[in-house]
């Protein structure tokens, strides 16, 4: 068996998470492919050292001083180096960055030293292989990540080693330079990592015990998932569920690896799974109720719009021309709404206004702003009588007017469109019904 597990900036924030990633590392003798994030914050009020280099870059790009910067990055790594005992230095590594960001090599470069050097000290303290992400994983010319080369070369040098540390986050373009993936993307690397070595298992290692049912900012210690598929957790990460980036999923889910989330605090935790399929029902008949505030939808009316053919295009192209996408559109017969990201849309009202004008030649336009979409999410709502009836009816009793309902054919979700003021009501009322009295 082969695993590779990821740990996050906050496992590795100082020697003391260092030491409770070695003892979890050691713990398996499977756990041979290690990607590390950079050290993360040590308390609320620090900064991640990843930030630390942005800042620091851009001191350095505008021809400011930057050394007092940098060395405070250095003592970040520095500390976590006494603290293990470890015997190297990175006095040579601080030399070359400091020329480097003098020569301007890019806010990318900058970023990618956190995990870079974080990399570094992972296989010293393991004694694992270091392996440079820049040598194995690839970028094109326009930043697009190239899949299929990496798995092939990224496998193929990985089969050289008993085990590796791979630095989560970057990889190189064709002329050379560094690129990241956006922020948190060392989850990214993870999984590209799992699905070149065939592993059988991505354990993807962070702060928390995985995913809950609800946002703990709304719900007061909410449920924890045991178990979640692909599918699922896309619906609730879009939707603000954030404990992995989004990306992440797509290497493994080829390769139908699962990825478990685990916490490095808690370590007998088992966390969540996150599989293509299982025949595990969910608990509590939702696997999970998330959402999301800031939309708009405008409300378009015509008569006989139901047999114009070519009208809900015109509708939707007035969008397109403006670079707006949209969430939802629900329609009636003489009406069609569409939902869409209210940050987008303000500055191109108007403009979108008049296109709607233009084209599609509406008898009216109605627009409504500051909506919450909230998403209840499960497999076990399919085939199964209720669901919907029983979301609604907790809504009505908390006094909670809905707005808008959007159920996909898939029977995996039910998107519920409220106001911005009733949204966390919205889902404490949800929580409840499904988890606290499960009804
Ligand atoms: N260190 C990077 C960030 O802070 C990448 C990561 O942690 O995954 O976004």
């Amino acid at each position: 068996m082969s695993k590779v597990v990821k740990f996050g900036g906050s496992s590795l924030a100082s020697a003391e998470q260092f030491r409770k990633v070695g003892n979890i590392i050691r713990a398996d003798k499977d756990r041979i492919y290690v990607v590390p994030s950079a050290p993360g914050k040590r308390c609320v009020s620090d900064t991640k050292v990843t930030d630390m280099l942005y800042a620091c870059y851009a001191l350095a790009e505008k021809g400011d001083a930057f050394e007092t910067e940098l060395m405070q990055i250095k003592a970040r790594y520095d500390e976590i180096i006494t603290g293990l005992s470890l015997s190297i230095s990175l006095e040579e590594e601080f030399a070359t960055i400091r020329e480097n960001f003098k020569n301007c090599a890019g806010s990318d470069y900058a970023a990618s030293r956190g995990e870079y050097l974080n990399g570094i000290l992972m296989a010293a303290y393991l004694g694992y292989q270091f392996l440079d992400a820049a040598e194995v994983i690839f970028f094109d010319e326009s930043g697009n990540f190239l899949a299929e080369k990496t798995n092939e070369v990224l496998g193929a040098r990985v089969r050289e080693y008993d085990n590796v540390v791979l630095p989560g986050f970057y990889g190189t373009m064709p002329d050379g330079k560094v690129k990241t993936f956006s922020r948190g993307g060392s989850d990214i690397t993870g999984s590209i990592l799992a699905r070149a070595v065939h592993a059988d298992i991505y354990e993807n290692w962070t702060d928390v015990s995985g995913f809950l049912v609800a946002d703990p900012r709304i719900i007061h210690n909410p449920v924890a998932i045991t178990t979640i598929t692909y599918k699922e957790l896309r619906e609730l990460s879009y939707m603000g569920a954030t404990v992995l980036h989004e990306d992440a999923i797509f290497p493994v889910r080829q390769s139908g690896i699962p990825i478990n989330i685990r916490n490095t605090n808690q370590p007998e935790d088992e966390g969540t799974m996150i599989v293509e399929s299982t025949c595990k029902q969910p608990e509590y008949t939702i696997t999970g109720v998330a959402g999301k505030k800031g939309f708009v939808s405008i409300n378009i009316e015509k008569d006989k719009m139901n047999s114009e053919v070519g009208f809900g295009r015109k509708v939707l192209q007035a969008f397109e021309e403006s670079g707006i996408s949209f969430e939802h559109m629900p329609s009636g017969i003489d009406t069609l709404s569409v939902f869409v990201h209210q940050p987008e849309f303000e500055g191109r009202e108007q403009v979108v206004l008049s296109t709607l004008h233009r084209l599609a030649h509406p008898d009216s336009i109605e627009i409504d702003a500051d909506l919450a979409l909230v998403a209840v999410v499960g497999r076990g709502m399919k085939s199964n009588r209720g669901v919907a009836a029983r979301v609604l009816a907790s809504l009505a009793h908390q006094n909670i007017n809905i707005k808008m309902i959007d159920q996909g054919s898939s029977e995996l979700n039910i998107i519920i469109g409220v106001t911005n003021a009733d949204f966390e009501q919205a889902i404490k009322a949800i929580y409840d019904i499904f988890v606290k009295t499960r009804l």
